[in-house]
């Protein structure tokens, strides 16, 4: 029933279609031979015969093909024109760097990101002038041969290193021949993705090494204690003694690795409990007494005479000013002196926060050192960290333990002068109108 009603429809709409095209032709044959028989020029039968003759000639003259094609004409897309704001409104509104291309493989259009990616493209030129990466323009020439979309990884090396993904998708109207109308080529940075990958590989490098070298020495010594000291009690006291040191430092080397991943898995977790600083840093002064001592170095500490308030995990926290603390007290003891000093101030976004400063007057560090030292492993000397029981993790877990807290770490140096570590935390509360006094 519907097919029969559709070509019912058809049918009529065709003859509409005719009658129209003929609507002039009938007017004139209709004045013509009306004319001629009511001047009397032609009888009423013979005129009515030619009126109907002129008619049906016209009828089989029009009755071709349907005018669907012209109209099919106007429904194909037109060529992309350079600079179609069309085109160029679907790229602004993505994401990802993109460049238009036509098909002779002139830029149509691209977005801003893509004019940070490659510069030197412009619209209306061929993209192999403007991008020199051999590998994007073979795919892009195997895009427009094939139909299929293509994807490959470049790298550029100026002004940085970058990795690229380059992503070439042929756009072609259903049915087209002839090649695709617009090809389209989409890039993604790969290069946070790698770093972490670079990153990871060295961290697995690195910890398995700081791992073997304390193990290497162990099975050294027990193959010593079993073989030339087996009978020898000084000898073995002593090498007890060394192997002590060694299972230590391991155990501290895994015990700041599963810090800093447990830290690491809790990155976006801010810490919800209130603590004092002050009362924390006041433990921790306590606790490193006896090495203070034993370096023969005087720790001075000043606060504020009420609690500083943040929002922090106070074994953490414990963690970071020990840290801290325990670095200037190993590396810069012939300073004789630290200051631990804790004060309010104003963040970078005008909020208040409480500051922790760690000053010594040691040895110093040289200003190439300052911004790597809170990376993993990364020690200015390796045999005096090790000398000293460092397992290079140390900044690493204070910087990512006040990430966490939505603080940072800043350090200051001047090489011959001592150094100042200063943990920024964000404020809760202090009682700002009390003096500054002393604690211990
Ligand atoms: P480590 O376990 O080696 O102490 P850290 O991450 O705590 O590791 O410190 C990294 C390096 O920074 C140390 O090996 C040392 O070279 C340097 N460093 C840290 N604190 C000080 C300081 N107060 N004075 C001089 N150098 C320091």
């Amino acid at each position: 029933m519907a097919t029969t009603h559709e070509s019912e429809s058809v049918r009529s709409a065709r003859w509409r279609e005719r009658l129209r095209r003929m609507r002039l032709l009938l007017a004139t044959a209709i004045i013509l031979f009306a004319g001629l028989w009511t001047t009397g020029e032609l009888p009423g039968l013979p005129a009515l015969a030619g009126f109907v003759l002129i008619v049906a000639a016209a009828l089989i003259a029009t009755g071709g093909p349907p005018t669907m094609p012209a109209a099919s004409r106007r429904d194909a897309p037109p060529a992309p024109r350079v600079g179609d704001p069309l085109i160029e409104a679907v790229l602004a509104g993505l994401p990802d760097p993109v460049v238009a291309l036509n098909r002779q493989g002139d830029v149509v259009a691209l977005n801003a990101r893509a004019g940070a990616v490659a510069p030197a493209l412009r619209r209306g030129e061929p993209v192999s002038r403007g991008l020199r990466v051999p590998e994007v323009l073979e795919a892009i020439r195997r895009a427009r041969a094939t139909g299929g979309a293509q994807r490959v990884e470049f790298f550029e090396r100026v002004p940085i290193d970058r990795w690229y993904e380059a992503i070439v998708t042929p756009i072609a109207p259903a049915g087209a021949a002839g090649g695709p109308d617009l090809v389209l080529l989409a890039f993604h940075d790969l290069t946070p993705l790698r770093r972490v990958e670079e990153m990871r590989a060295d961290f697995v490098a690195n910890a398995s090494h700081e791992l073997r070298t304390p193990l290497a020495a162990l099975s050294g010594f027990i193959d010593t204690l079993q073989g030339p000291a087996k009978e020898d009690p000084a000898a073995r006291e002593r090498f007890l003694a060394i192997m002590q040191v060694q299972a230590n430092r391991m155990a501290r080397l895994i015990d700041d690795l599963l810090s800093l991943s447990r830290i690491e898995l809790n990155a976006h977790l801010r810490p919800d409990k209130e603590v004092d600083l002050v009362a924390i840093m006041r433990q921790v002064a306590d606790g490193l007494q006896t090495l203070a001592r034993d370096r023969d170095v005087e720790v001075k500490t000043a606060a504020p005479g009420g609690p500083l308030i943040v929002l922090g995990d106070r074994d953490e926290l414990i963690r970071v000013f020990e840290n801290l603390v325990e670095n200037a007290l190993k590396y810069a003891a012939s300073g004789k002196q630290v200051d631990i000093r804790l004060a309010l101030g104003q963040a970078v976004d005008g909020k208040p926060e409480a500051r922790v400063a760690v000053r010594d007057y040691g040895p110093g560090i040289a200003p190439e050192h300052l911004p790597r030292l809170t990376e993993r492993f990364y020690r200015v000397d390796v045999s005096e960290s090790r000398a000293q029981g460092g397992t290079g993790l140390g900044l690493a877990l204070v910087k990512h333990i006040l990430n966490r807290h939505g603080g940072r770490l800043t350090i200051e140096s001047v090489l011959g002068q001592g150094a100042t570590f200063t943990a920024h935390l964000p404020l809760v509360a202090a009682k700002e109108t009390l003096p500054a006094s002393t604690i211990a």
